[in-house]
């Protein structure tokens, strides 16, 4: 089955991003967790997330991904910066626990001029306080573009981050498109050769979840800005080979493109018709 969906409000709950799924022709979809800006979070509805296991069954919406508030830290310089984005993160998987299909997804966060090195620790040290044993949620990394002082830009910074955690069975790595390209990944021209070195530095059974987008920037730009699938530097052509290629066909894959519902549905449809 062709995994597919895209990035969804949460603010009317898991039902009605069920439902607009479905509208859409997708599979799958991404939400924050919490307002990414605010950081508040809402009670709890039950009868919601009841409702929503039944209905993702019958829809056969084998997988969701939540994502983390993008403005969380847990490498930044100022301890309670770090205390706020380790909490937040415990208990977004505490909640995600509830949906017994999702996996939860956060940007390892910048160093902030600390070094590369000092906030790959602070990364390790924090993962090692919020993962537990009895989890279910995989939590994953995700790959960054590498601006300003994000940790994540290399298969290399994020093997590292792995290696340090003692619940490595816990972690996984989401790819974004976008994000790789603009970190010098040429998933254009080489798609393998990115592949193979995914897999010789991580490990490709770690690769868990695709982030599709296009870039406004060129090959190697570190600048993260996403665009319309088809209409940026990566284009078409290699979107139908990342969607067909054999390391990736059977992930999940979540638009993050800059589209309201009718864009997403065309961007679905453009993807489904591409699939071999
Ligand atoms: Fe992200
Ligand atoms: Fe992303
Ligand atoms: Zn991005």
């Amino acid at each position: 089955m062709f995994k597919i969906g895209c990035h969804l409000s949460a603010s009317k709950g898991y039902v009605h991003m069920i439902d607009e799924t479905l509208k859409i022709g997708g599979n799958t979809f991404q939400f924050f967790t919490r307002n990414p800006r605010g950081g508040a979070i809402k009670d709890i509805n039950y009868a919601d997330i009841e409702e929503y296991k039944k209905l993702a069954l019958q829809n056969n919406i084998e997988i969701i991904l939540a994502h983390a508030p993008y403005t969380i830290n847990v490498c930044s310089a100022n301890e309670e910066t770090r205390r706020f984005g380790i909490d937040t993160m415990k208990e977004d998987i505490e909640r995600i626990e509830l949906l017994e299909n999702s996996m939860y997804n956060f940007h390892p966060g910048s160093h902030v001029g600390q070094g590369v090195e000092e906030g790959i620790r602070l990364i390790v040290s924090a993962l090692n306080e919020i993962l537990t044993k009895e989890q279910k949620t995989l939590v994953l990394l995700e790959t960054m573009a590498g601006k300003g002082s994000e940790i994540g830009k290399s298969f290399e910074e994020i093997r590292k981050i792995i290696d340090g955690v003692n619940l490595k069975e816990k972690l996984g790595v989401c790819l974004d498109t976008c994000h790789v390209y603009d970190a010098g990944y040429d998933i254009v021209m080489d798609l393998d050769n990115v592949l193979n070195k995914f897999d010789e530095v991580i490990g490709i059974d770690k690769l868990k979840a695709v982030h599709i987008n296009d870039s406004k920037n060129p090959y190697e730009s570190h600048k993260d800005r996403h665009e319309k699938i088809g209409q940026g530097y990566i284009g078409l052509e290699a979107f139908s080979k990342i969607i067909n290629n054999e390391r990736l066909r059977n992930l999940p894959f979540y638009l993050e493109t800059p589209n309201e519902l009718d864009g997403y549905k065309e961007e679905i449809e453009i993807l489904k018709s591409m699939r071999k």
